[in-house]
């Protein structure tokens, strides 16, 4: 008999933004491949009897390799044990999880999708930034920052970006922002929208740092900004107030 395996998003931290099925999925496994980006309250609560397994992908420190990571998922279930991958956010967005999918269907294995809430909605709500507004943008778009712009053909429509009027969500944007905002404002991006780089959201340890687009850059760099950060840039930016409490409580990671 074959297992079964779950690939489950764990939302933006904190067991308090899991869903119930992600817990139902999680309690259930015989074997658990997680990635850091859940956080310590998440992963605390792992099941005693599960095979834990920390494939480490992440902040460019490789403990598993995709395929390798693929080739365990498999291998587990056709051992028929009940196998849960899990992931930050929701996996199907910046998250590999399409890949994985296809790995394990090819393998003919059973498996189950468990969305997450993505950091990419979660970490702007919870310093109050909506991410539409019906005066300031009426549409999103979310992009991995992961690309160099300046490097030859780019997966990232910029010219599109940089004259549209709705809000920009970036993920992975950190290490690549000066180039990104290079490109946005060459391609017509105006340089005094505002800009908020919101690092380790709904932790205890969060920070917001904001700034028009044409500075950013470098008050980041001068503030040392470090990944895991969520960059949105719009005109939703002006509803952030930095002496408002937190939307979403911070959970003990
Ligand atoms: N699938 C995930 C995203 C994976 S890519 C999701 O849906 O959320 C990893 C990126 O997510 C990080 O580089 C960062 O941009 C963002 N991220 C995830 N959790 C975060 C958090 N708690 N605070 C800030 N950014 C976060």
């Amino acid at each position: 008999m074959t297992g079964k395996v779950y690939l489950v998003g764990s939302g933006p931290g904190g067991t308090g933004l899991l869903t119930l099925r992600a817990r139902e999925a999680i309690d259930a496994a015989d074997v658990v491949l997680y990635d850091q980006l859940p956080g310590d309250e998440i992963l605390s609560t792992l099941p005693a009897h599960a095979e834990k397994i920390d494939c480490g992908k992440y902040g460019g420190r490789h403990v598993l390799e995709q395929d390798e990571i693929e080739a365990l998922i498999i291998d587990r279930a056709q051992k028929g044990k009940t196998v849960v991958r899990l992931k930050g956010g929701d996996p199907f967005l910046f998250g590999r999880g399409g890949e994985e999918l296809e790995k394990v269907r090819a393998a003919g294995i059973a498996v189950e999708m468990v969305p997450g809430i993505t950091s990419a909605l979660a970490v702007p709500a919870s310093v109050g930034i909506p991410l539409t507004h019906r005066n300031y943008a009426s549409q999103v778009t979310i992009i991995t920052g992961h690309e160099d712009p300046a490097k030859g053909e780019s997966a990232v429509d910029w010219q599109v970006l940089g004259k549209s009027r709705g809000t920009i969500v970036i993920l992975m944007g950190v290490a690549n922002l000066p180039a990104i905002v290079e490109t946005l404002i060459n391609n017509g991006k105006n340089p005094e929208t505002p800009v908020a780089i919101i690092e380790r959201g709904l932790r205890k340890d969060r920070r917001v740092t904001t700034a028009p687009l044409k500075t950013i850059a470098a008050v980041a760099r001068i503030a040392e900004v470090r990944p895991p950060a969520v960059i949105v840039i719009g005109d939703v930016v002006k509803l952030y107030n930095p002496d408002a409490p937190d939307l979403i409580p911070v959970n003990s990671d």
